[in-house]
C-alpha cells in the first residue's frame, strides 16, 4: 500500500470530498482518510437537503463565494451526470426591521442581487401555504433552491476516486505531527506521510486541530419530516424553500417534497445546546417534536401533520458564525476548513478549490481574508 502522498484530507464529509476532489482534478497524490462510511449520518452533512442562496443576510462578503459555488454545482453536475441541485425559489419572511431581512436586503443592495420585496398580502396571494404574522414582509429571491448533501458527497467522492485519489473509509485518524515541511497522520492501520494535510473534520475539528486559538463550539441540532395536511400543496413544482424569522431570535426554515422521499422537511436555525459529538444524545424528545410541531402549526397550517422522521445533525460555530479557513497559526503544512456554523453545505465546491489552491499555489485569488484566523486577534 502507498503510504506517502502529496496531501492527505482528514474527514471526508462535505468539505473534504470537495477538497479530495479538487485535487484530484489538479493531479496531486491525494488520500481522504474517514471515520465513518462515505456518505455517513453522523456528522453535518445528512438529511436529504440543503439550502443555497444568493442574497446572504450572513455577511454581503460571502457573495463572490457564493457565485463561483454555483458554478461548480453545476460542473459537479455535468461531470457527475447527476442531478443534485433543483432550483424551486426562496421566500425568507420577518419583519421589516429584523437582522435576518436587513442582512438579506443589504447583500442584495451592495451585489446588486435579483430579488423581490413582497408585503404580506402578495406573500399569501403567491404561497397561500403560508400565515407570516400581520407585521411580516417577504424577500423572494428567484435563485435559491436545495442541494443534496448524501449524493454530492457520493459524486464528488467518486469523481475523486475515478481521477486517481486514494480514499479509506472506517479509518479514524489517532494523531498527526508536522515537522520540517513534511506531516505524518496516524491511524490503527499505517502511518502515512505527505507534504500537506488538509482537516476538514466538521464537528470534530476541535480535536483533530489541537490548539489553534479559537474555540469551536459544536450544538446539536434537529430535523423533522411531517406527512401535510394537504400534500399536494408542497412539491417542488408549487412551494419554494422558505425562513420565518420567529421573535424568539432564531428561524424557522425548511423545503418543498422532494420526489423519492417522504414527507415535508422543516428545521430550526439556532444554535442548539452545546454538546460533544462523541457523546451526543441521536434520540429526539419531545420537546424536539413540539417544537417543530408548533412552528408548523403557527406558519404553514397547512403543512401540519403527523410527525414521520425525525433527524439529529450537528453545527460547529466558531466565535462570530463565520467559517474559519486558514494555516495552523503553529504548523505552515496544515491547513483548516472549519467552523462552518450551520451554513456552509451550500460553499463545498469553492471550498474544494479555495483549500486546492492553498495547499498547491500557497495562496488563492478567492476572497477569503474575512474568513482567516488572524481577525479573532483584533477581538
Ligand atoms: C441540521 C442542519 C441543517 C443545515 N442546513 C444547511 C443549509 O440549509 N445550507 C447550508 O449551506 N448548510 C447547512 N448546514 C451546514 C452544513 O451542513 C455544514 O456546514 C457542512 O455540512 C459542514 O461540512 P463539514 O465537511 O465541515 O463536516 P462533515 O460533512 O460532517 O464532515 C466532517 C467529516 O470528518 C470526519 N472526521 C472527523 N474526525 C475524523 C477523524 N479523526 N478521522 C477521520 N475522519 C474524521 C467525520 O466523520 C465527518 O464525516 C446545516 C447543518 C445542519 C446540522
Amino acid at each position: 500500500m502507498c503510504k506517502s502522498f502529496d496531501v492527505i484530507v482528514i474527514g471526508m464529509g462535505a468539505m473534504g470530498s470537495a477538497t479530495c476532489l479538487e485535487l484530484a482534478r489538479r493531479g496531486c497524490r491525494v488520500l481522504g482518510l474517514e471515520q465513518f462510511s462515505i456518505p455517513n449520518n453522523l456528522g453535518s452533512s445528512h438529511g436529504e437537503s440543503r439550502i443555497i442562496r444568493l442574497n446572504y443576510y450572513e455577511n454581503p462578503d460571502y457573495v463572490p463565494l457564493l457565485r463561483r459555488t454555483y458554478e461548480g454545482w453545476d460542473r459537479l453536475e455535468a461531470e457527475s451526470g447527476e442531478k443534485l441541485h433543483f432550483k424551486t425559489g426562496g421566500l425568507y419572511m420577518g419583519e421589516e426591521s429584523c437582522d435576518f431581512i436587513q442582512g438579506t436586503l443589504i447583500s442584495s443592495r451592495v451585489h446588486d442581487l435579483p430579488h423581490e420585496t413582497w408585503s404580506r398580502e402578495e406573500v399569501i396571494k403567491r404561497y397561500p401555504q403560508f400565515n407570516p404574522p400581520q407585521s411580516y414582509m417577504g424577500i423572494w429571491e428567484s435563485n435559491a433552491g436545495f442541494v443534496l448533501p448524501e449524493a454530492a458527497i457520493s459524486a464528488m467522492t467518486r469523481l475523486a476516486l475515478n481521477l486517481g485519489a486514494s480514499v479509506h473509509g472506517h479509518e479514524p485518524v489517532l494523531g498527526w505531527d508536522a515537522q520540517e515541511g513534511r506531516v505524518t497522520v496516524r491511524t490503527e492501520q499505517a502511518t502515512y506521510e505527505a507534504g500537506q494535510v488538509i482537516i476538514t473534520s466538521g464537528a470534530w475539528a476541535g480535536q483533530v486541530l489541537g490548539e489553534m486559538g479559537v474555540k469551536l463550539e459544536v450544538t446539536r441540532q434537529v430535523l423533522a419530516w411531517l406527512w401535510p395536511k394537504r400534500p399536494e400543496l408542497f412539491g417542488p413544482d408549487r412551494f419554494p424553500i422558505w425562513a420565518i424569522d420567529d421573535p424568539n431570535g432564531f428561524f424557522f426554515y425548511g423545503f418543498p417534497m422532494q420526489s423519492g422521499r417522504v414527507g415535508l422537511k422543516v428545521a430550526r436555525h439556532f444554535y442548539g445546546p452545546p454538546i460533544s459529538p462523541d457523546t451526543i444524545d441521536r434520540t429526539p424528545s419531545e420537546a424536539d417534536k413540539r417544537e417543530i410541531r408548533d412552528a408548523i402549526k403557527q406558519y404553514l397550517p397547512d403543512g401540519d401533520g403527523d410527525i414521520l422522521s425525525m433527524g439529529v445533525c450537528m453545527y460547529t460555530n466558531t466565535p462570530d458564525a463565520h467559517f474559519i479557513i486558514d494555516r495552523h497559526p503553529r504548523h505552515q503544512e496544515v491547513l483548516m476548513a472549519t467552523g462552518f456554523s450551520g451554513h456552509g453545505f451550500k460553499f463545498a465546491p469553492v471550498i474544494g478549490e479555495i483549500m486546492a489552491d492553498l495547499a498547491l499555489e500557497g495562496e488563492t485569488k478567492h476572497p477569503i481574508d474575512f474568513l482567516r484566523l488572524g481577525r479573532f486577534d483584533e477581538t
